[in-house]
């Protein structure tokens, strides 16, 4: 996007609040004019009051500096103010904008965008978009009128002497436009920077104990290192190009001054000007420097603000997650069906389930199982339209899903992820989560009670009212899983899937949950993937995935028999501590 558009978008923004900032850009019209009144005082001050001697002008002037000064203090202050509440309610807006976004954006675009980043656009890059957006015009405007009016004034003493100064304004435009384009590559830069390391930063804090037990201290500090040395040379790179601008300008408008300086004592000599109209346009002239500079100068935040500004927009234009479909079912029966789907994370990568062709009866309980990384997570994740397939279908009670509302089609689904999530809340807030929040505190009980998290939410010092903690820190991981149960459990959903929802438990537990889930699982229709296979025994059908694909199905007794890849796996589980869960528990095995 080019400056233009950039900045016609941004002021879309501030459109809606057009009458305060009316009024803000009004009062700094009368903060600028003041500016090249006080000039213009100088010439009667000095001819009248001093020169002639006139009564009335002595007695005149200090009256009249007065009033000037006390308009610039109102008016100064109302434009000030009314400006700040403009840029915040433009923040706060963009905010808004970002965060509903996020809300709504598919899971692909977090597996892409990492974490640090985006929180870094929602919470640094916005404000500087907001200085574009705001505070820049106000300088453009004041500094416009200050300069105007000093220029009249000046025009007016002695067109001369104006018409040297006029003569530098091209020259300074020009170098503006020079430093203007590379101030706005290094802002970008600082941005990403600054992005990498909030993405690093949040790593070492969550995973502060993966880096301390797999000695992770040097190369992360080498990492750290390196970006917080871009950052740095960023910003000098930007120190250095901005502070290049300054001088260069200042030049410029000096040596224009010594040349109005010589000529000035020429006019004086042939008594074209007055004192006081001499200490006058030196003084517009003065004054014309520090607006001059600010002009020269505004690029800095302008481009910072148009670099800000377009990685806000992009973040608000990332494309939602497609809710096209228009049907929502009252009831779902929870036939699931797929049709020969296939699916893959990145456009030409490998698939990750490759004509996949199931039906599952409402009702019907079946385990999915395979080796660690052959798609069962994956296929499960397709259901909710976390991600869509490349090509076949997905149906629920014969409705393809895409022709669902997104939020009915979850609606009727509970899922229990390998990765449990909870949020920084009470207990009771994070089984109650969402749209069950306020749901009565006996069906939240039996729901705690069901997923055997009861038991030890009691034990604890404010029972369902205690914080869990940043995703639940204060929990161990097997009481996590149960609070996510629990979760599951309370929505009530026809179609349940359990996504290794027990594989943090010990033993006991998971053999206490797996009677409560056989329980649930009456009526519905449920999808489970079992890190240990004696859980799934019971299941209608075990569907068996390999490399993205359905290598076999049938029933715990068929699979046994055939001697393919399931009775392997049984085999190695059985009579091998194979995996590191499996091993603690092997003196459980039968
Ligand atoms: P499982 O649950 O059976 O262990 P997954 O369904 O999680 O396996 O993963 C299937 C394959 O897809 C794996 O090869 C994995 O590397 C890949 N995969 C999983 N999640 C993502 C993702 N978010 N982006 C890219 N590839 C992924
Ligand atoms: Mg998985």
């Amino acid at each position: 996007m080019d400056s233009r558009t950039l900045y016609l978008r941004l002021l879309q923004y501030v459109r809606p609040y057009w009458r305060i900032f009316a009024a803000s850009l009004l009062a700094t019209a009368v903060l600028a004019a003041t500016e090249p009144a006080l000039a213009a005082l100088l010439k009667p001050l000095l001819d009248g009051s001093f020169v002639d001697k006139d009564p009335t002008m002595i007695r005149l002037m200090p009256l009249l500096l007065l009033a000037v000064f006390a308009l610039r203090g109102i008016s100064g202050f109302i434009s000030a103010v009314a400006l700040n509440w403009v840029a915040n309610k433009v923040v706060m807006d963009l905010r808004g904008l970002m965060f509903d976004r996020l809300l709504n954006l598919p899971t692909r675009f977090y597996d892409n965008h990492p974490t640090g980043v985006v929180l870094s656009k929602v919470t640094y890059n916005v404000n500087q978009v907001t200085d574009a957006a705001t505070k820049v015009l106000v300088v453009l405007v004041r500094d416009s009128i200050i300069i105007l009016g000093l220029l009249g004034w000046m025009l007016y003493l002695s067109w001369q002497l104006s018409l040297i100064a006029l003569v530098l304004a091209p020259l300074v435009a020009l170098a503006v436009k020079l430093i203007s384009g590379r101030l706005r590559r290094l802002n970008r830069g600082l941005q990403q920077s600054m992005g990498d390391m909030a993405h690093n930063l949040e790593e070492i804090i969550n995973g502060h104990k993966v880096v301390k037990l797999f000695g992770g201290q040097p190369p992360e500090a080498r990492r750290f290192n390196r970006v917080n040395n871009w950052v740095r040379r960023y910003t000098m790179k930007q120190v250095v190009t901005s502070e290049t601008n300054v001088p260069i300008i200042q030049m410029l408008a000096v040596i224009g001054l010594a040349v109005m300086i010589y000529f000035a004592a020429l006019q004086s000599a042939s008594d074209e000007i007055t004192i006081g109209g001499f200490v006058s346009f030196f003084g517009a002239m003065a004054l014309l420097l520090a607006p001059l500079k600010r002009l020269t100068s505004i690029n800095t935040p302008l481009q910072r603000g148009l670099a800000a500004a377009e990685s806000v927009f992009a973040l608000v234009d990332e494309e939602p997650e497609a809710d096209t479909g228009s049907r929502s079912l009252a009831r779902v029966e929870g036939r699931v069906e797929f049709r020969d789907v296939s699916f893959s994370y990145e456009a030409d990568g490998r698939r990750a389930l490759e004509g996949i062709t199931l039906a599952i009866e409402p009702g019907e309980n079946v385990a999915l199982v395979g080796m660690s990384g052959s798609g069962k997570s994956t296929l499960v994740q397709l259901l909710p339209r976390f991600y869509h397939p490349d090509t076949g279908a997905i149906l629920i009670d014969g409705v393809d899903i895409r022709e669902l509302r997104l939020a009915d089609l979850r609606r009727h689904i509970a899922l229990v992820s390998q990765d449990v999530v909870l949020f920084n809340d009470s207990v009771r807030g994070n089984i109650a989560y969402g749209a069950m929040d306020g749901a009565d505190e006996a069906a939240v009980i039996r729901a705690a009670e069901a997923a055997h998290a009861m038991e030890f939410i009691r034990a604890m010092p404010e029972g369902l009212d205690t914080l869990v903690g940043d995703n639940g820190v204060r929990l161990s991981g097997g009481q996590r899983q149960r609070v996510a149960i629990a979760r599951a459990i309370l929505k009530d959903a026809p179609i349940l899937i359990l996504d290794e929802a027990t594989s943090a438990l010990d033993t006991q537990s998971e053999r206490y949950i797996q009677q409560a889930l056989e329980v649930l699982k009456q009526g519905r229709t449920t999808i489970t993937i079992a890190h240990r296979l004696s859980t799934i025994e019971k299941a209608d059908r075990i569907v068996v995935l390999d490399g993205g694909r359905i290598a076999e199905t049938g029933t715990h007794a068929e699979l046994l028999g055939r001697g393919g890849i399931y009775s392997r796996l049984h085999r190695l589980q059985f009579t091998r501590p194979e995996p590191a869960a499996d091993a603690a528990e092997a003196p459980d095995q039968p």
